[in-house]
This record gives structure tokens, C-alpha cells and sequence, in this order.
């Protein structure tokens, strides 16, 4: 078999894949920052490295899965001011941080799990790694790549950029960074406009803050990926995943703060998955195209058609590689949910064929099995391919469905061939790719239920008996399922 070659952003090549410790995989991923529910960009990366897990798994290495929580930070995004998302946001909803922390952190696990990720083996948060994060950023000011101004830590970039290749990671040049960076507020303490933050002190009015040796503050978002990843993987581990926004700057400060305080580039491999478009533009509040994951899952949504399965995006989502851009669309939902229907049915298929010693074995077509199924794992390890296991995939699911009725009837494969074939299909579709068949039968009487008790609620208020109308609501969100009145009068609901 072939080896597994991974594409390295970094050196910008496929690599043969060759792990620090031989037999073990340490693989860091950045997790969700959770100041609000996840949208359909978030689904992605994280169902493209549960895939890279599953393979690795499959493969027989030994994996440590890590990927945090981000749940409080210092945010500086290219263009944009610097802000804490997590405070801010909890102002906004009347919550205590914890409190909204754990609400959207127990929404993004519940999406995960229908979207049948595996867990990671550690999901690390940054508030509980504060005192890892101030040890490295001390060692960093010790080494002389950081220093403190009015109780906030900086990066010396420039220093830095004396000695190591900054900018290598996504491309760009320190100088056109200094050209193009804004100026933005509050950033004339900085040495130079694009020296990060690693601790910034915090204003009396902000909500969550540490103690610190430079003052009560709180962590940047950058230093907490370095500090969890190093306590977890190691000064150097195998591979760094992540979705291509976050190579700059995320990523090339990573790796600057890691390589000072470690004395080593963090990770072989950075694997970086490519965005997902909505109608062929990019997704953002501006455009105000961005789909939550609650919604996708019931149709609410007005660019929405119908409601999308879980399984229906996670196969619309594998049969494209990773690396290319990936365009939602409604038709192309309805696409992969009809093409997932028809390859799950010839699974079925395939499982309940049995060698029939009375039949003829034709050569092609016991050639047609075995190759095709062989370059299932050619294609994974060809950097991941799904989207070629799938197309083979689909290239054998006629002539599976042709054995029992059609032009193969009087053909049989042999048991070598129908052996291999349902393994490969049964690993690739289910373990490797995660797959599983979904229950059609009780989401549609759920919604029909759901639809009954709306109806029923509804003419309860119509005749003023609010108790009944309350009693079914306070039920519902009991069990997890939340009503809510639209402004147009209709009432939609979705899953805690
Ligand atoms: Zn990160």
C-alpha cells in the first residue's frame, strides 16, 4: 500500500507523512470560540479533521486529538479592532461569561455529535490553561521577544523576524505588513502597529480578568493555542489543523511565540481545510447569508429551502477535497441528499449479496470491483481525497444495483472479490468517512409531532387558555426544545 502524503502549508508540498514518534500521531486543532452558535463555516474543519482522525485511526496509529475551547481572548483580526469577543458578547445577553460559555459550548458539542464527530481525546479550554499562558509569556519577555507597556504584553515581531522566517506560513512579507496595516485604536503603546498582543490589562469594566505579574488582565488569543498545544503534544508535534482563515494570524503567531519558547517549530504539518461559499459569495454578517447549524438542520432560514440532515452536509461536504473551495447552494444540498440516499441504498445492497456458485464471474466486472475499491485507499492517501472514494464509490453503485435486477443478473462476484469490496465500502463509509444512516421516518414524526403541539398552542392563545399554552412550552423546553414566535406569527423551534 502507499504511503499517506499530506498536504504541509507551510512548505506548500504533499509530504510523505512521517510522525515524530514512530506508531503516534499528536494532532492540535483550533477549536470554536464560543461567544455564539456555530454556522455552517464551522462544519468544515471540523468534520474535515474528525475525517483525518478516523483515517489516522484506521491506519493504526496511536492519536492524541486535541482541540480547545476558546472561551475568552484577546481578539485582533486583520482590519478589524481588537475586542473580546467573549465579555462583550455576554453583556449583550445578560450572562454570566461561564454561563454563556457553557451554553454555547453544550450547542456546539450537540452539533458535533449529529454530525457524528468523534471526540478529540482532550478539549482544553483557555480559561483553564491562564497560568500556562503566563508562564510562556514571562519566558518570552525573559528571552527578550516581548515586553510589558502600561500592564499589556506585546510581541516584538520585528525582533523576531531578524533571525526566523515570519510571514512563511501564509505568505506574506513583514514589509507589506507594515505598509498595510492599519492603524487602529488604542495601539500606540505597540512598538510597531503589527506586534501582537499576548496579555492585555484589563479596563475596570471588563468582565473576566486574572492576575497576572503585569496586573489584572486577560490572555491574547494567539498565546493560548501555543500553551495548550505545548502542554498536550509537545514542543514538537505531528500535525496542526485549521480553517485557512486562521493562517494569518493566528497560525504565523503560533508558531513565532512556540518556536521562541520551545526552540522549535511546533508542527510538522499544518493542514488547512478551505472555506465554504453560500450562493457563490463569501459568508459574513455583511452579506447576511450566515446559516447557524440549528437552522440548517430545521429550514429556518430564509435562504434556506428545506430543512438539510446532518449526514446530508457532512456528505456534501466530503465530496469535495478539503482544499478546494466548496459552494452551498440549495440545489447542491438537495444533490448530495438525493446521491446519499442512492449510495446508502446500494450499501445495503452490497451487504445482502451473497456469491452465487450457479452465476457466471465475468473478469471485467471482478476487476472493476477490486481496482475500484483498491483506490479507495490510494486516494486517501493521497492527502485525504474523499471526494475520488466517493466518485468510485459511486461509479460501482450501478452495477451493484444492476446484480439483482438488469444487465448483471446472470453475473455473480466472487467471494474474494464480494468479501473485499463489502469491507472496503463498510470501513471507508461508516469509519473512515463517518457516515450513518439516519432515521428519516422519526425526523418526520417529529416534525409532524412538533407541527401538532404548535397547532394545538396555538389555539390554546387564540381562546385565552394560557395555561395550556404555557404547559406546553415550559414541557418542551424541558425535554430540550425551544419554541420560539417569529415576528411574521409563525412559531419555529429548534434543539437546545
Ligand atoms: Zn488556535
Amino acid at each position: 500500500m502507499s504511503s499517506l502524503k499530506v498536504h504541509n502549508s507551510y512548505s506548500r508540498q504533499k509530504e510523505v507523512f512521517t510522525p515524530v514518534v514512530p506508531g503516534h500521531v499528536g494532532m492540535y486543532v483550533c477549536g470554536p470560540t464560543v461567544s455564539g452558535e456555530s454556522h455552517l463555516g464551522h462544519a468544515r474543519p471540523f468534520i474535515t479533521f474528525d475525517v483525518v482522525y478516523r483515517y489516522l485511526l484506521f491506519l493504526g496509529y496511536k492519536v492524541r486529538y486535541v482541540r480547545n475551547i476558546t472561551d475568552a481572548g484577546h481578539f485582533e483580526e486583520e482590519g478589524r479592532e481588537a475586542e473580546d469577543k467573549i465579555s462583550k458578547k455576554a453583556v449583550i445577553e445578560k450572562l454570566e461569561p461561564m454561563e454563556m460559555v457553557q451554553k454555547y459550548t453544550n450547542l456546539f458539542h450537540w452539533a458535533m455529535r449529529k454530525f457524528n464527530n468523534l471526540d478529540p481525546n482532550i478539549e482544553p479550554t483557555a480559561t483553564g490553561h491562564i497560568i500556562e499562558q503566563i508562564e510562556m509569556i514571562r519566558k518570552l519577555i525573559s528571552l527578550g521577544y516581548a515586553y510589558e507597556v502600561n500592564g499589556s504584553v506585546y510581541f516584538d515581531i520585528k525582533k523576531y523576524a531578524e533571525k526566523y522566517p515570519y510571514g512563511k506560513l501564509s505568505g506574506r512579507k513583514l514589509d507589506d505588513l507594515l505598509e498595510t496595516t492599519r492603524h487602529l485604536e488604542n495601539q500606540e503603546e505597540k512598538r510597531n502597529w503589527q506586534d501582537f498582543a499576548l496579555w492585555k490589562a484589563a479596563p475596570e469594566e471588563h468582565i473576566m480578568r486574572w492576575a497576572s505579574p503585569w496586573g489584572e488582565g486577560f490572555p491574547g488569543w494567539h498565546i493560548e493555542c501555543s500553551a495548550m498545544s505545548t502542554k498536550y503534544l509537545g514542543k514538537e508535534f505531528d500535525i496542526h489543523g485549521g480553517g485557512m482563515d486562521l493562517l494569518f494570524p493566528h497560525h504565523e503567531s503560533e508558531i513565532a511565540q512556540s518556536t521562541i519558547c520551545n526552540n522549535h517549530m511546533p508542527a510538522r504539518y499544518w493542514l488547512h481545510n478551505n472555506m465554504i461559499t453560500i450562493n457563490g459569495k463569501k459568508m459574513g454578517k455583511s452579506y447576511n447569508n450566515v446559516i447557524r447549524l440549528t437552522e440548517l438542520f430545521t429550514g429556518d432560514h430564509p435562504l434556506l429551502e428545506q430543512a438539510y440532515s446532518p449526514m446530508t452536509i457532512r456528505f456534501f461536504i466530503l465530496q469535495t477535497h478539503y482544499r478546494s473551495t466548496l459552494d452551498f447552494s440549495n440545489e447542491a444540498l438537495k444533490a448530495a441528499e438525493k446521491g446519499l440516499n442512492r449510495l446508502w441504498e446500494a450499501y445495503k445492497e452490497l451487504m445482502k449479496l451473497n456469491p452465487d456458485p450457479n452465476k457466471e464471474i465475468s473478469p471485467e466486472l471482478e476487476d472493476h470491483f477490486s481496482t475500484y475499491c483498491r483506490q479507495f485507499d490510494e486516494f486517501m492517501n493521497d492527502d485525504f481525497n474523499t471526494a475520488k472514494v466517493l466518485a468510485n464509490m459511486f461509479s460501482l453503485v450501478n452495477s451493484i444495483n444492476s446484480f439483482k435486477s438488469g444487465a448483471l443478473e446472470k453475473f455473480s462476484l466472487s467471494a474474494e472479490t464480494l468479501s473485499y469490496a463489502k469491507n472496503q465500502f463498510k470501513n471507508y463509509l461508516e469509519n473512515i468517512l463517518g457516515l450513518k444512516e439516519e432515521t428519516e421516518a422519526d425526523q418526520q414524526m417529529l416534525t409532524g409531532v412538533m407541527e401538532l403541539l404548535i397547532e394545538i398552542r396555538k389555539e390554546a392563545r387564540k381562546k385565552k387558555d394560557y395555561a395550556t399554552s404555557d404547559k406546553i412550552r415550559n414541557e418542551l423546553q424541558q425535554i430540550g426544545i425551544l419554541l420560539k414566535d417569529e415576528k411574521d406569527g409563525r412559531v419555529s423551534f429548534s434543539f437546545e
